[in-house]
């Protein structure tokens, strides 16, 4: 689904990524983890243009040219490329970031018919059709400030998922929440990964993302340390850094 090449990123005189490659096949469940300001935050910002990184390229395939998209950043990026690589993946965001002045269901639907044109009427089914699923119906009409952190966190889900993304993307999703909500997101989460939907999930959750994740990638320093298959990465880390972060947070 997508290719990520040597992307790199400075704020200032702060580097925080370096020659970073990410491969993310079909279906595929990647987790993200190392320590606070490693920049894996700007990894997945940068993967859907939310942040625009100085170097590297972004491919997005379907193994159709026509559909594909390849994003230079070393050369000067239009607006609308990075139009079209925010089209391709969905964010939910560790404070949720829901719109407070909206009812749960207007959330859900204004990108699906503001952005992606959508009927309205579509978009209102498949809304309630996604809120029936994580099971906050009877919470269509409410506002952000009535429900919890874990309900939230489920709208904001869903929200992402309204706009059909061809990657999901993570950040930190549950680590704004109190501990007894963390269960019902990560099960949400743990669903959407048996359905087949590609994502990359920025988390601290180390014994969530063995049991989820089907390739682990640690950064440092806002390099890629090490990569593997979750188990390799997580129970049998082969450098130094990972052994230390992961042995910190078992
Ligand atoms: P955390 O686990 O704490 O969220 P992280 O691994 O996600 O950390 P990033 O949020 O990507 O790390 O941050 C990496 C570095 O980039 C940090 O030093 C941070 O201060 C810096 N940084 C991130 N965003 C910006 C910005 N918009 N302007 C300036 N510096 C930034």
């Amino acid at each position: 689904v997508l290719e990520a090449r040597n992307l790199a990123k400075a704020f200032g005189s702060n580097t925080v990524l370096r020659d970073i490659d990410i491969t993310i096949r079909r279906g595929q469940v990647v987790a993200l983890i190392g320590p606070s300001g490693s920049g894996k935050t700007t990894v997945l910002r940068s993967l859907n243009g939310l942040e625009v990184p100085d170097a590297g390229t972004v491919t997005f395939g379907s193994g159709d040219a026509s559909s594909g998209l390849a994003i230079d950043f070393g050369a000067k990026v239009g607006k609308k490329e990075i139009a079209a690589l925010r089209d391709r993946s969905a964010m939910v965001f560790q404070h949720y970031n829901l719109f407070p002045h909206m009812t749960v269901l207007k959330n859900i639907i204004e990108g699906p018919v503001q952005v992606q044109k959508r009927p309205r009427a579509e978009a209102i089914a498949e809304a309630e059709r996604l809120l029936e699923r994580v099971g906050l119906a009877d919470k269509r009409d409410a506002y952000p400030f009535e429900l919890s952190g874990g309900q939230q966190q489920r709208v904001g889900i869903v929200r992402a998922l309204a706009l059909k993304p061809q990657l999901l993307l993570f950040d930190e999703p549950t680590s704004a929440l109190d501990p007894e909500l963390v269960g019902d997101v990560l099960g949400v989460i743990k669903e959407l990964a048996e359905e087949g939907w590609t994502m990359v999930i920025v988390t601290h959750e180390l014994a969530f993302a063995q049991h989820v994740a089907d390739e682990v990638i640690f950064m440092d320093g806002g390099v890629v340390v090490e990569r593997g298959p979750a188990a390799e990465v997580l129970r049998a880390p082969r450098q130094e850094r990972t052994k230390l972060f992961v042995k910190r947070l078992q």
